[in-house]
């Protein structure tokens, strides 16, 4: 029988190449060649103000936290459906996470209701781009505009994803990609906060420096080296860098395989869907597709469990996400007691289906065989 795990990662064969290149240069901390060129080289295609490569997406979140300068009783918005990370970052730097709920549709935030959870300790509202298809990133900036706020984007599952044009990361004050192996672009563990607001870049370059002016330093702009602010060691080694070099010279070769997939999904699902079977996930007008990740709506908790059964019994690994946070039980009895049913729902109903660049289209029809067997039995 087929075994089709949910997410192999993809190697591109230069990555070995590249760490014995950075080993050979005999400067393996971070900030270091391979670190530049991976900044350098996402700069200037997402045209990103300034990157900081991170450790992980997490790291770079708590750097967000930390550039917002938060005071006890501080509020932060977070869509109630995403990973811990975009909550437990700023919890964990002393603000207080007001969740919200998704779209009816999609999982991504519902802007329009935003509006009603700003309060005067409102900090920053984070905008977690699910399955890398773009929050609705207008309406929050005009918030944040109003209210003076800042918008942070979690972009964890988002790169080479685009909001009317322009590229997720690019759009908030700041914002945080990870290169997971369980992501596109990949370092096994890895982030990057980009920045586009010139006030914070300073202060984020000292953050990631253990609190000191190193990098300035380094560049020549001080005299000497000091412990000027709070910070702590969120730079990768060189070792991490080279290997997501290696990555981002074939980011346009992956990107297309990927959506590539995807498309290929939608299309043969779309007969279920137009049986009322299941739901493909809906693409807002202003977003893109990047290939991150393809799910599927069941029509209940039950359903869904038993497709999962069913397709495991069959050697497909296909698995549900994220457990609405509201209702987790850290912050269950933390929550102000809303209800967030759409959470709550997409919690229940969403499942995920292998999405790897090496997946073959012989696979993807067996997959797409197996999803139709159950419904149709
Ligand atoms: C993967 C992910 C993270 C965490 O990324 P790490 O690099 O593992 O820290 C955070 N937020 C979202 C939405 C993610 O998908």
């Amino acid at each position: 029988m087929e075994s089709i795990n949910f997410n192999v990662p993809y190697l591109t064969g230069k990555e070995t190449a590249y760490i014995i290149d950075a080993v050979g240069r005999k400067k393996l901390s971070g900030n270091g060649h391979y670190n530049k060129l991976c900044q350098q080289y996402l700069n200037q295609r997402y045209g990103f103000g300034k990157s900081l490569l991170t450790n992980s997406c997490t790291d770079a979140l708590e750097m967000c936290a930390l550039l917002l300068r938060l005071q006890p009783g501080d509020e932060v918005i977070v869509p109630s459906y995403t990973f811990v990370s975009t909550a437990s970052a700023f919890i964990l730097h002393g603000a207080r996470v007001v969740f919200a709920d998704s779209n009816a549709e999609e999982p991504n935030l519902d802007v329009s209701r935003v509006e009603a959870l700003i309060t005067p300790r409102t900090r920053a509202i984070v905008a977690v781009h699910y399955a890398g298809f773009a929050v609705d990133m207008d309406p929050l900036l005009a918030l944040a505009r109003k209210y003076n706020l800042v918008i942070i984007e979690d972009a964890a599952q988002a790169i080479e994803s685009f909001y009317k044009g322009k590229a997720l990361g690019s759009i908030g004050s700041m914002a945080a990609f990870s290169f997971h192996e369980t992501k596109n672009i990949i370092s096994g563990e890895g982030g990057l906060l980009s920045l586009n607001d010139a006030a914070f870049f300073e202060r984020a370059e000292i953050i990631w420096e253990k609190g000191t002016n190193r990098a300035a330093f380094f560049r020549g702009e001080v005299a000497k080296y000091n412990w000027v602010d709070i910070g702590a060691s969120y730079l990768p080694s060189e070792v991490t860098a080279a290997f997501l070099y290696a990555q981002l010279e074939q980011l346009e070769q992956i990107q297309a395989r990927r959506v590539h997939l995807f498309n290929r999904y939608a299309r043969l699902l779309e007969p279920l869907e137009s049986a009322g079977y299941l739901k493909r996930a809906v693409i807002p007008a202003h977003a893109t597709v990047n290939g991150h990740m393809f799910y599927v709506l069941c029509n209940s908790l039950a359903e869904r469990t038993a497709l999962i059964d069913h397709l495991k019994s069959k050697g497909i690994m296909a698995v549900f996400h994220y457990l609405a946070l509201h209702e987790s039980p850290y912050y269950h009895d933390k929550h102000d007691g809303r209800e967030l049913p759409r959470a709550s729902r997409f919690a229940d109903i969403l499942l995920r289906l292998p999405m790897f660049y090496e997946l073959t289209e012989a696979q993807q029809d067996y997959i797409a065989g197996e999803i139709q067997r159950f419904f149709r039995k």
